[in-house]
């Protein structure tokens, strides 16, 4: 372990936990296909708020075929919910669009508000934190975005119409990078993946599939922050995780 990753991990008080006995492996992600298309016709393409189911499965259709660049002006200009109207700014995604490793926790809190990236407070403190401690680094083959782009006012939960109107967004995000493994935080994200309301102490330690992908189930970053005794958990989750990679680039 490097001295600054080991100084980083002490201030968050993880040593000794987040301590990989391994080096970290690395393998080139798989190329996602894009369609092009303008920015101007993703506007048209998604409207805002679908009256209909029929409306719901046709704009979630439209964005099922949308390019990166429509699909950040798309987010940038929703207001399917109520939630652009309080919050600051939409929160689309950080990092590597070729990525193998997919992270996905909930929806953007006051700092990510701020500052438009995922996972910046005190809980992206965390999470950068365990990132190190398996070898990887925000950005670096790493992709992170939540079920919702905007905040819920108080950080209150996502309420069930929000993660409907949002979650295609998150989900052609999962298909244009086409990452090796994802790595679901906290209820919101492996229930939105998922489709099931089983709970994440039900759903660790195993790799289930989404859509063919690898995923694997841990805590919310901010939920370890509250559960000091479920960091340990977390840990078994991020080694179970790393080993998983490296089978998936054994066999690839
Ligand atoms: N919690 C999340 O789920 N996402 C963020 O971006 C920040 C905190």
């Amino acid at each position: 372990m490097s001295s600054r990753r080991e100084l980083f991990l002490e201030e968050m008080g993880l040593t000794p936990l987040w301590r990989l006995r391994t080096g970290a492996a690395g393998s080139a992600a798989e190329e996602a296909q894009a369609v092009p298309a303008t920015a101007a016709r993703a506007a048209a393409a998604a409207p805002a708020a679908p009256s209909s189911a029929v409306g719901a499965d046709e704009r979630a259709a439209r964005i099922g075929r949308m390019d990166w660049a429509e699909l950040k002006a798309t987010v940038a200009a929703c207001t399917a919910c109520g939630l652009r109207k309080t919050c600051t700014q939409t929160v689309f995604g950080v990092g590597d669009e070729q990525a193998d490793w997919l992270l996905v926790g909930e929806a953007p809190g006051a700092d990510e508000d701020a500052r438009g990236e995922p996972f910046v407070g005190q809980a992206g403190k965390l999470l950068d934190a365990m990132l190190a401690g398996i070898g990887l680094k925000r950005g670096e083959d790493v992709y992170i975005a939540n079920v919702l782009k905007c905040r819920p006012p108080g950080n209150r939960n996502p309420e069930a119409a929000e993660v409907a109107q949002c979650s295609p967004f998150l989900l052609r995000q999962v298909e244009l990078i086409r990452p090796r493994l994802i790595l679901a935080m906290g209820r919101f994200a492996c229930q939105t993946l998922l489709a099931t309301d089983a709970s994440i102490g039900s759903l660790r330690g195993r790799t289930h599939r989404y859509q063919g992908l690898p995923l694997i189930v841990t805590y919310h970053p901010a939920y370890l922050l509250r559960t000091l005794q479920d960091k340990a958990k977390a840990w078994e989750d991020l080694c179970f995780a790393r080993r998983t990679m490296a089978d998936l680039r054994r066999q690839a």
